[in-house]
């Protein structure tokens, strides 16, 4: 039961999160989704989702992705959530599990460099990212020894080298691109349960 963690630290009858499917693992050739949600709860941070097996795989970044490929941004990974909570923008209820402000941060595919599976078991996940605001190369490598089961480990998300690459001092992505990819809105205004604006990405 792949979501049996997610869903035990939610009650679905009290957030508007997605309890999510059990689906198997797509036989099919088909594009990956990814999506970074900027998420306001105890502290803000990105939550940072591949699909892989029928699940989105997750990791936490508190301080956001970086195109510099100097920076290495811890990734703390945490229980696979349901392919449907690449959707969800909005409220987690104040005392619940995440309680905050969930936004759609960045979404698009992804596509793996090789084997993921073998590659995400080893602890070095190289992959393309094709998003609104992440492009290029990445990779994900988990932090020190052997894996301790794949939960609550820490890793580092890095920008690979290449053509979309570009150092801190040119520019902060997670500060230039603020809004939501879904509904231009800010976190106050989803926080507030505003609209969806039609608010043009500088
Ligand atoms: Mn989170």
């Amino acid at each position: 039961m792949p979501l049996a963690e997610y869903r035990k630290k939610r009650r679905f009858d009290v957030t508007s999160e997605p309890a999510g499917k059990d689906r198997p693992a797509s036989r099919k050739k088909k594009k990956l989704a990814f999506v970074v949600q900027k998420h306001r709860a105890t502290a803000l941070h990105y939550d940072f989702r591949l699909e892989w097996g029928g699940v989105m795989l997750s990791w936490a970044v508190p301080r956001g992705p970086s195109y510099d490929p100097k920076i290495k941004r811890l990734a703390m990974h945490v229980e696979d959530h349901p392919l449907e909570y690449a959707e969800f923008e909005g409220i987690i209820p104040a005392g619940e599990y995440g309680g905050g402000t969930v936004m759609v941060w960045d979404r698009g595919h992804w596509q793996p460099h090789g084997d993921a599976r073998a590659a995400y078991r080893s602890g070095k996940l190289s992959f393309t990212l094709a998003g609104e605001k992440l492009r290029g190369d990445w990779t994900l490598v988990r932090m020190g020894g052997p894996s301790r089961g794949g939960r609550k480990e820490n890793w580092l998300l890095l920008k690979a080298g290449d053509e979309q690459a570009r150092s801190l001092s040119r520019g902060d992505v997670v500060k230039s691109e603020p809004l939501s990819v879904k509904t231009g809105r800010d976190l106050d205004e989803i926080a507030a349960g505003k609209a969806a604006l039609r608010r043009a990405r500088s």
